[in-house]
Formats: C-alpha cells, structure tokens, sequence
C-alpha cells in the first residue's frame, strides 16, 4: 500500500546524486499505518567475509520477536558494532565473544582477547550493565550509506530478468564496498511478502496479461505486503541513526524512519537502473513493465521514458 506517493513529485532527474528527502510533517507522519512499536531484535553472530567483489563484508544474522526467519546485515566496516551483539553476558569469556563475533579488529590463529585490538592498540569498553560504549575510537559515528534489501530468490539465485533484484543488490554492495562503509539489511519478505509460492503464481498472472500489481491483488495480497519495521530496529541496533538510503521508493524512506522516527533519512541516493545509465545491465520486456508499474502504479521517484512494444 503506498504510504505518501500521492504528496510527492516524482523526480524527473536521471542521476544518482544524493537529494534531499520528501519533506513530511509529523502529522501525515503519524496517520501512516506503521507500527507504533518497533519489533525486538537480538543479533546472534557476525562473521567476516571477503567477497568474490573485493571488499569484505561482516555479515550479522539476527533474530526478532515478531516471526522466526533469519533476517540479515550486510555490513561494510568492521568499525560498525551491534549494541546486542557486543554487550557483554554473564560469565561468558572473551573466547565465546570471539566465536559469536564481537571482538575488535581481526581474528587471528591464538588470539586470546575479543575485546582488544594489540595490533591498533584499541580496546572496546563497557558499562557496569555490560553495554558497550560508543566512543569514535573504536565505533563508526559517521552517517553510512544504508539499503533496504527484500530478498528475492528469483532475481538473485535464478538469474531472473522479470525484475532487477539482482542488479540492484550488487550495485548497492559495489557502492558501499567502495565507501568503505554501508549496510544493507537483508529482509527475508521473498515476493513483497506473500513468498516465493504466491509470487510464482503472479508471475503466470502477469503472463497472462496483469502487471505486477493487479497480479497481486488478484491473488488476494496487497500490492505491497512488506513491513520495514524490522530494518528500522535492526538499524537501530547497529547504531546507525543517521543514514543515507539508497532508494527510489518515497514510501521506503518513511516506512524505515518508523513512526517516531527512530532513524533518520538525511539524504536519498537514487538508484539508477544500469540498462538506463550505461547500456548494460537487465534487458528483457518484463523488466521494462515491471519498472514502469514501480514508477506509474508505486510512485517511485524515478522518471525515463519506457516503450514497451
Ligand atoms: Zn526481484
């Protein structure tokens, strides 16, 4: 369900500067339906991995309060550091803090301290409950580039060109690798929520004639069963507050700053498909109906003119 598309202009640049985003006042801000309460959210281990890309990644495996998938942070930055992952457990010693991921600085064969960094001579530290404190030394403070990832079997694994999932998660991990910080949270809400069954079934619909929307409204979904509530708390977590997101959808900044804005939009990168700046990238008919309905039925704030034959 749009949440504010019909108070927004789309934009009719083609660029992937950063832009300010929408402005919205706190009284459509709180007619939205979002959740007045951010779920809970626990990360359970972060792991560093190099990339076949280049850059390496840290990835944080989470778990909630609200359903039982394993949902993701893609981080760019060892220095980005989860409040739950890092507080400190009763009787727990720095070998089990190595092992779930919260230590500073790199692992190496017979490292003995978690909380340390001999080689940067940096050491974490912590309140008396246990918290981990923020200081600059050892914590990223600095607003990073964010991506609100839903997974996407199809266009990620399958190799799809029905949409541009695929591109448009590598494209936002080669401009986060090549900042050196980013995040992109990685929702497990395969087929804007109604999952990889029901979306098999929408794309026969649309084969049949409907677009992506109509599809899912004649299987009996919304247009848009996704719920960002999640990103906002997993961001929260990782202490990033302040974010640029890497987006074309008005609806997705407002659904991750969360009702009481929580976290906060500071600027919209756009995301440019690769087919419209380059020549390269996705070529199919499907994908130039699907990025039309995004852009005519969604409102996302991207404009270029579509021939579809
Ligand atoms: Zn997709």
């Amino acid at each position: 369900m749009p949440l504010i598309s019909p108070v927004v202009t789309p934009s009719t640049r083609l660029s992937d500067t950063p832009v300010p985003p929408p402005e919205i006042s706190d009284e459509v801000r709180h007619q939205l339906a979002l959740p007045d309460t951010l779920p809970k959210v626990n990360c359970l281990a972060r792991a560093r991995i190099p990339t076949t890309q280049g850059p390496e990644i840290f990835l944080h495996l989470y778990e909630n309060n609200i359903d039982n998938k394993e949902h993701l942070a893609i981080v760019f930055g060892e220095d980005v550091r989860s409040k739950t992952l890092f507080k400190q457990r009763p009787g727990e010693t720095q070998q089990d803090r190595m092992t779930r991921g919260a230590y500073i600085g790199k692992l190496f064969p017979g490292r003995t301290s978690a909380d340390r960094d001999e080689k940067a001579n940096t050491e974490l530290k912590f309140e008396a409950n246990g918290d981990l404190i923020r200081e600059a030394a050892t914590t990223y403070q600095e607003p990073v580039l964010v991506r609100i990832h839903s997974e996407c079997y199809t266009g990620e694994t399958a190799w799809s060109a029905r949409c541009d999932c695929g591109e448009q998660f590598d494209e936002a991990g080669r401009i986060m690798g090549a900042k050196g910080h980013g995040c992109m949270v990685y929702l497990r809400q395969e087929g804007r929520g109604i999952g990889l069954g029901e979306k098999l079934k929408a794309y026969n619909l649309q084969d049949l004639g409907a677009d992506t929307v109509q599809a899912n409204l004649m299987l009996r979904h919304p247009a848009d069963g996704r719920n960002f509530s999640l990103a906002t708390a997993i961001l929260l977590d990782l202490g990033l507050t302040e974010i640029q997101l890497l987006t074309n959808n008005p609806d997705k900044i407002l659904a991750v700053e969360g009702k009481n804005r929580e976290v906060k939009v500071l600027e919209r990168v756009p995301m440019v498909p690769l087919a419209w700046k380059t020549g390269s990238g996705i070529k199919s008919k499907e994908i130039e109906g699907y990025l039309s309905t995004k852009i005519e039925r969604m409102g996302h704030l991207l404009e270029k003119p579509i021939k579809i034959n």
